[in-house]
């Protein structure tokens, strides 16, 4: 029916007339677009939309004309248009694009790239008060600030509390100024603009080779077109420092720029950098913003009155106008890939989003993923370096402890080796950091009369002591339990005791081993929110402890300018497990976590504990070879054919009943005809590696394909051959990266 389009649309391009029939993507789960009628006054093509659908109303976006086919007198009137800015057709590509790759239903595509609260409001209003024409008649000290202000800001409106706080006066002086025509008063959507970034502020001098990395990603984010620039150089080179001149080049040209960042905690410090770089803060998304917050973000992007946005993955589906620069921080990080509800990884999603809207990418890492190293390799990724650390503080000497030649009663893990060293930094007053990626107390509560291991009752996982919660928990499904007195198996009493270390059991062996040292616990499940746990961070960055116990989330990018030693624990802990990326990860993490030590003039040391020192990947850590570490595991994943080399698909199914998930796994992988098609394998049924998760267990099958395989319809066709049973829950996962 595209000549109802071309026909009707008249005057203006994607324009429906009242009556037209337009067909509307909603966020329900159906598996096609509905046919409506446009409202009154007509709609564009984007438009977000109020439908009946059944009795009730619902969200969706006008995604082109009508199919027709039936009698026109039954389709519904399109029930209004909400005040947004209808979706730009480059989104709905991506969306449409993101949704064929990740083989997830258009429909959650579209929930993901309409998760603004209040969406459906109406346009609400709010008075502001901007610089007025008139003369107040008496000019006061406080007039005078109010006037002031209004002037350093151009312009700008406020709210009635805004600007007697900036302005350092009651609501009674401007309200006063109102009276005489100095200030104005006006009702203005609620939503404001975000204050004008100023890209035109001097920075930092910046060295020799920080000015030509910033000056190579000027020139690509100028030249308006799709690229991506893998960033890398080791923490502290300055990679912040040369991706915000890329993000000046882009707000230069009048382009909209996004940042994402892999944990929230990091935000405050970046939110801080931009504000010195370019006068004001930007917009913020992420789930610690508040929801008007959030709805003015989402809104200002789509008017362009948002130019610059830091944020979690999810940001990647805000409506922005004119998006020219998107950089993924830490780019390796694996809290990139969404590992519920719709598994997408933003990094990928980030270069197709790019490629859709001619941006530009920055990935920057001190340790990128080898998927990206690769792409690099292969041509397709332009790669830029920065050398040596900024000022005068350089890599940390590492070293190894071997654990077999340390002499260490059973239940402690403090090497002699590693509490001399400690000792050292303790008289010199400098910090330390013990690392181990582990929360809670102990990892296994195991009763010494029958050998029985406390598990969850919903999981196929051991129950994790914490003892700060005085709780077990569960690190599968949250579900948690107060600690037994009795054993669960033979009820013998006083019996049960804790077996491996955990953060916290960690912090009572320092704490024991190092009686006058403050000693902080850095651990997510410690901090009642973001706020509380970068407080923590930011009183231990100013000396707030001598000895610092954190699990990975110390690996992610905090400052710690007084932290001259890393004793890392366990470093053999990732390296255990059948994950493909289990060298890769551990590389990353040693690599970071070693990179906290000797930020400033001072120099660091890193030390590892580990049972097999001779391993290849403790000896590239130890030896800082990066090339020769990715080299060879470029090599082995070559060999085996896995990403990046080739591809796998995971597919997981659940069911609360264990012989209908076998079952209807042991069908899928007879009728592997549609994957033998396109040469691809599948494996299994297996149980997965967590065989139960809340009451359901699980199978899994692996998928596993050549490079340019076409695997999505291959996969497509071979799911839709069995008719799933309601109770079984079926998730595929392209290029999985967790295997649980
Ligand atoms: P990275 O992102 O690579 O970890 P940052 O950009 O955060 O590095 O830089 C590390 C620290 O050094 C920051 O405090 C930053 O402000 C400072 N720094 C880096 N380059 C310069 C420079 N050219 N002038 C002044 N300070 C700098
Ligand atoms: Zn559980």
């Amino acid at each position: 029916m595209s000549d109802l389009f071309s026909e009707q649309g008249g005057d203006q391009p994607g324009f429906f007339h009242e009556g037209a029939l337009v067909a509307v993507l909603t966020t329900q789960p159906l598996d096609r677009c509905l046919d409506y009628r446009a409202p009154e006054g007509g709609c564009m093509v984007g438009a977000f939309v109020e439908v009946p659908l059944g009795p009730r109303r619902v969200l969706g976006v006008v995604w082109g004309p009508g199919e027709g086919g039936y009698e026109l007198s039954k389709v519904r009137p399109v029930t209004r248009v909400l005040d947004a800015v209808p979706m730009r057709e480059e989104m709905q590509q991506f969306l449409k694009r993101a949704a064929d790759y990740t083989l997830t239903p258009l429909p959650a595509m579209l929930r993901l790239a309409t998760r603004s609260p209040g969406l459906g409001d109406p346009p609400s209003m709010r008075l502001v008060y901007r610089l007025g024409e008139g003369e107040p008649d008496r000019m006061t000290d406080a007039r005078a600030k109010v006037l002031e202000v209004l002037r350093d800001y151009g312009g700008l409106a406020f709210t009635l509390k805004e600007l007697a706080e900036s302005a350092g006066v009651t609501t009674t002086v401007v309200k006063g100024l109102v009276k005489q025509g100095a200030v104005l008063e006006e009702a203005s959507p609620r939503d404001l603009p975000y204050p004008r970034l100023d890209p035109d502020l001097p920075g930092k001098a910046l060295t020799e080779d920080q000015q030509a990395g910033a000056a190579a990603l000027g020139a690509a984010v100028e030249a308006e077109r799709y690229g991506t620039t893998l960033l890398r150089g080791v923490t502290g080179s300055g990679k912040t420092e040369v991706y915000l001149e890329a993000v000046a080049a882009c707000l230069r040209r009048g382009r909209q720029a996004l940042v994402l960042l892999p944990e929230i905690a990091l935000t405050s410090e970046f939110l801080t950098r931009v504000e010195e770089r370019f006068g004001c803060k930007p917009a913020e998304w992420h789930s610690g913003v508040t929801m008007t917050e959030r709805r003015r973000c989402w809104k200002m992007v789509g008017e362009g009155g948002a130019q610059l946005v830091v944020g979690a993955r999810s940001a990647l589906f805000l409506p922005f106008r004119d998006l020219g620069l998107i950089v993924v921080d830490e780019e390796h990080d694996t809290s990139y890939k969404q590992e519920d509800g719709v598994l997408y990884n933003a990094r990928d999603m980030a270069v197709l989003r790019a490629s859709l809207c001619s941006a530009h990418v920055v990935l920057a890492s001190a340790t990128p993923s080898l998927e990206s190293w690769a792409n690099v390799q292969a041509g397709k990724y332009a790669r830029l370096e920065l050398t040596s650390r900024f000022g005068a503080a350089v890599m940390p000497e590492m070293k190894s402890i071997d654990m077999r030649a340390e002499d260490l009663p059973g239940g402690k893990w403090i090497s002699p080796a590693l509490r001399r060293a400690v000792e050292r930094r303790l008289e010199d007053g400098e910090q330390s950091l013990l690392f181990l990626n582990r929360r809670g107390y102990a990892p296994v509560t195991i009763c010494r009369a029958c050998g029985h291991q406390i598990g969850c009752d919903h999981c196929d996982a051991r129950m994790v002591e914490h003892r700060f919660l005085k709780r077990l928990v569960c690190h599968q499904c949250g579900e948690s339990k107060p600690m037994p007195l009795k054993c669960p198996a033979c009820e013998a009493e006083d019996r049960l005791s804790p077996v491996g270390p955990g953060v916290e059991r960690l912090a009572e062996e320092a704490a024991a081993l190092f009686p006058s040292a403050r000693i902080a616990v850095l651990s997510s499940d410690l901090f009642g929110s973001a706020r509380a746990m970068k407080a923590q961070v930011e009183a231990i960055a100013q000396g707030g402890a001598d000895i610092v116990i954190g699990t990975q989330l110390v690996a992610k990018g905090h400052n710690f300018p007084l932290l001259t030693l890393v004793g890392v624990i366990d470093a053999d802990l990732g390296l255990q497990g059948s994950d493909l990326r289990a060298a890769e990860r551990t590389f990353q993490l040693m690599r970071q976590v070693a990179g906290r030590a000797g930020r400033a003039d001072k120099p660091g040391l890193a030390l590892l504990q580990t049972y097999q020192p001779e391993h290849p990947v403790i000896r590239a850590i130890l030896a800082g070879d990066e090339e020769r570490f990715w080299a060879a595991e470029a090599d082995e994943r070559r060999h085996a054919g896995v990403p990046p080399y080739g591809r796998l698909a995971g597919i997981i199914l659940s069911s609360p009943n264990v012989q209908e998930v076998f079952d209807v796994a042991a069908d899928l992988a007879r009728r592997d005809q549609p994957l033998r098609a396109i040469g691809a394998q599948v494996f299994g049924p297996a149980p997965a590696p967590i065989a139960r998760i809340r009451g359901r267990h699980r199978v899994r099958l692996l998928v596993k394909a050549e490079k340019a395989a076409p695997l999505q319809g291959a996969l497509a066709a071979w799911l839709a051959q069995v008719r799933l049973p309601s109770s079984l829950r079926l998730s595929v996962d392209i290029d999985p990266q967790s295997f649980y």
